[in-house]
């Protein structure tokens, strides 16, 4: 693996993507998703200047977070369950993955305990996939407003996981509808949502020509990861 050479790929893919879409790089960032990526790795994407890492399971980044350079800032995007919340709200500055209301209320609960704002995403299940996780987007337009009113949570906007596809031409009209989706959320709340998070390795071209404001990449970075060579349900359930 060549880190320099990959990240410089990525960055150039980046940067095309949105001069083709008329869009400012800078609205762009990179997390980098170093799940199943030891220490040693992460040091060397941040010595190579980047920030934000996300991670997919509470007991990993628990591990690994005190092990890596201060400097790095994460952001978890697995699914999770409300006994992990706890530590979750400890070691993360944004949840991307919050799909109920009951785990935002949990959230805001344990943010109250440690004195603590935490900026979330909204997680949609976009292509209604009965193996992913995230709110169908008519039960994300009911909770919404009583999420956005919990007071130690910041609603940023959405995320989602598109289908795994060969072609990411495919997975266009997700994207789309997420951008949509986030419109209706932001005419029901009447305030901008900064954040669409979406794309990853195999999508984040075409997810950046539709607004993706994060894209989460893994493996075209980092490569191939230790374990679960899954391709569809790139998300995991913690055990
Ligand atoms: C693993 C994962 C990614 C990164 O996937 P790659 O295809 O390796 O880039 C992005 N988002 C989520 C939620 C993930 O679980």
């Amino acid at each position: 693996m060549d880190l320099v050479e990959n990240l410089s790929s990525i960055q150039h893919k980046i940067e095309a993507a949105c001069a083709r879409a008329n869009r400012n790089p800078q609205e762009v960032m990179l997390l980098a998703v170093s799940k199943g990526h030891p220490p040693e790795a992460i040091k060397e994407a941040a010595d190579l200047g980047l920030t934000f890492f996300g991670e997919s399971k509470v007991q990993e980044a628990k591990v690994k977070i005190p092990l890596s350079p201060g400097k790095c800032r994460w952001q978890m995007i697995g699914h999770l369950q409300t006994n992990k919340v706890r530590d979750a709200v400890h070691l993360f500055e944004m949840i991307q993955s919050v799909d109920s209301f009951h785990l935002a209320e949990e959230i805001d609960k344990w943010c109250d305990k440690q004195a603590k704002t935490m900026p979330i995403l909204l997680e949609v299940n976009a292509a209604g996939e009965s193996s992913k996780f995230g709110y169908k987007p008519e039960q994300l337009l009911a909770d919404l407003e009583r999420i956005n009113a919990l007071s130690k949570i910041e609603v940023y906007g959405l995320m989602t996981i598109a289908p795994y596809a060969t072609d990411a031409e495919k997975v266009r009209p997700i994207f789309r509808r997420l951008r949509e989706l986030k419109t209706e959320c932001e005419n029901r709340i009447g305030a901008p949502l900064q954040h669409l998070s979406m794309g990853m390795s195999g999508d984040f071209e075409v997810a950046i020509e539709e607004g993706a404001t994060i894209v989460r990449i893994g493996t075209i970075l980092f490569g191939e990861r230790a374990y679960a060579k899954k391709k569809i349900g790139a998300e995991t359930e913690e055990a």
